[in-house]
């Protein structure tokens, strides 16, 4: 059993993991960058441990220094959080090569999900729905326009190694296909350091739906339904639910088995994410995250299950505190995320936090680092918050949402609070009628 865990990570995924230690009984090291002296997290854990400067770069993303906080503070395992190295197969095999034990999948499982073309190329041989798309990577213009006609435009031309919604570029024909192509290998090289790109079909009116899923590493698996993460600006994430209100028990459990048993089969160890675009009831695998994600919240709110401690749990050996037959949905949860920026841009916005008070109440969580007189530094991800409401049903889940954001007080920065006092007077987002192009729609005519 681990007496010691290490959090390579800053912000409220790292007082997510520390929360999990203390419960568990099980010391945490905190480690931050000299931008973070200060921060949350650094107060929280039972020790804290300098690793860099403020650049990323330098930091939470130094291997070295990261391995050196083990060394110096004896912590047996670490946990990654979400973004950062927690999808950094190298990492994976230096943690291991340093005796210590990586609290997720193993290294060749990350690597294999790290390229999303094995990743569906590995899913569709064990019988996931994909998006028709190319097989290999895409060479040249010409290759990418003949695809373009075999599957039919529109077509998305998407980095090999992507992530975050970048090197994404729609294609609508072959004219635009050729600076579609370019503009995405540019950006893929930009931001990943590989070129490689993929085209898939372009779907127009999907929702993007995720399925939890979680294995013992041993062959066995579950997974625990899905969330509806459709609301996205610039393929990003901006409110999540669970369940899905579009998807039916009997999607539910179909879906649910294939992943679950893609999982089992690959032996795969810890929590991951298979998400989907679901279109005229249709689900299309575009890729899986070997990771805990932000929005693992809504999950934990509708199945009562802490899935940090089972990630721990499996991480020593042990093997899962629940089967697909313990896993009940009772009621709905959703969860904000609350950033540090300023409408109508949703430019970073970064500062003193002058007052801060966080919502209570029956069914509400808040998910936060901050603190009266903080000041969020401008190095990082602009997510300072995440608040999730659960409820007996959704029109509940949403009432109280509607109550929290009413209490909740971040005052000294700009923030996403009023776009979602906003939504939440939107018929299509009330009714749990909106597709993955909704939000951009809104922004252009009401922001
Ligand atoms: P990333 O790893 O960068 O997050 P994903 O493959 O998960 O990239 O896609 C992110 C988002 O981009 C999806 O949720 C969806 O909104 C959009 N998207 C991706 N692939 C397609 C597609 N084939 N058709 C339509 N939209 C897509």
């Amino acid at each position: 059993m681990f007496e010691k865990i290490l959090i390579a990570n800053r912000g409220e995924i790292a007082l997510r993991v520390i929360r999990a230690c203390r419960e568990m009984g099980i010391r945490s090291v905190a480690v931050h960058s000299t931008a973070d002296s200060d921060a949350m997290h650094v107060r929280m854990a039972d020790e804290a441990i300098c690793i860099g400067p403020p650049s990323s770069t330098d930091s939470y993303l130094s291997v070295p220094a990261i391995i050196a906080a083990c060394e110096v503070t004896g912590a047996q395992a670490i946990h990654p959080g979400y973004g950062f190295l927690s999808e950094n197969a190298n990492f994976v095999q230096i943690v291991e090569d340093h005796d210590l034990t990586f609290i997720g999948p193993s290294a060749r499982h990350i690597r294999m999900m790290g390229d999303k073309i094995t990743a569906k190329d590995t899913m569709k041989a064990l019988g996931v729905p994909c998006v028709p798309g190319s097989e290999a990577g895409i060479a040249d213009v010409e290759a990418a326009l003949e695809l373009g006609e075999e599957i039919g435009y529109p077509v998305i031309v998407k980095a090999t190694a992507g992530g975050g919604g970048r090197g994404m570029k729609v294609a609508h024909s072959a004219t635009e296909m050729q600076s579609a192509f370019r503009t995405a290998r540019a950006e893929a090289k930009a931001a990943f350091g590989n070129d490689e790109v993929y085209i898939e079909k372009y779907l127009t009116t999907p929702r993007h739906i995720e399925i939890q899923v979680f294995g013992d590493g041993k062959g066995k698996a579950v997974h625990l339904a899905e969330r509806d993460c459709s609301l996205q600006r610039r393929h990003q994430k901006v409110l999540e639910e669970a369940p899905g209100p579009s998807i039916s028990q009997s999607e539910r459990d179909r879906i649910g088995k294939i992943c679950a048993d893609a999982v089992a089969e690959l032996g795969y160890s810890g929590a991951g994410t298979i998400e989907f675009l679901y279109e005229n009831g249709e689900f299309y695998f575009i890729e899986m995250n070997t990771r805990l994600q932000v929005e693992h919240p809504v999950t934990e709110a509708i199945f009562g299950v802490d899935l940090v401690r089972e990630q721990i749990r499996v991480a020593e050996g042990l093997p899962m505190s629940f089967g697909q037959d313990d896993l009940e949905i009772n009621g709905h949860a959703i969860e904000v995320r609350i950033n540090a920026e300023k409408l109508p841009n949703f430019s970073p916005c970064p500062g003193r936090i002058t007052h801060y008070h966080a919502p209570g109440g029956l069914g509400v969580r808040m998910d936060s680092a901050l603190y009266d007189g903080y000041t969020i530094p401008p190095y990082y991800d602009s997510l300072i918050g995440k608040l999730i409401v659960h409820g007996r049903d959704r029109p509940e889940a949403i009432a109280r949402l509607h109550r929290a954001l009413g209490e909740l007080i971040v005052d000294g920065v700009d923030t996403t609070i009023p776009l979602f006092h906003a939504l939440l007077t939107e018929p299509d987002i009330l009714a749990g009628t909106y597709n993955i192009h909704w939000l951009e729609h809104w922004l252009e005519s009401n922001l």
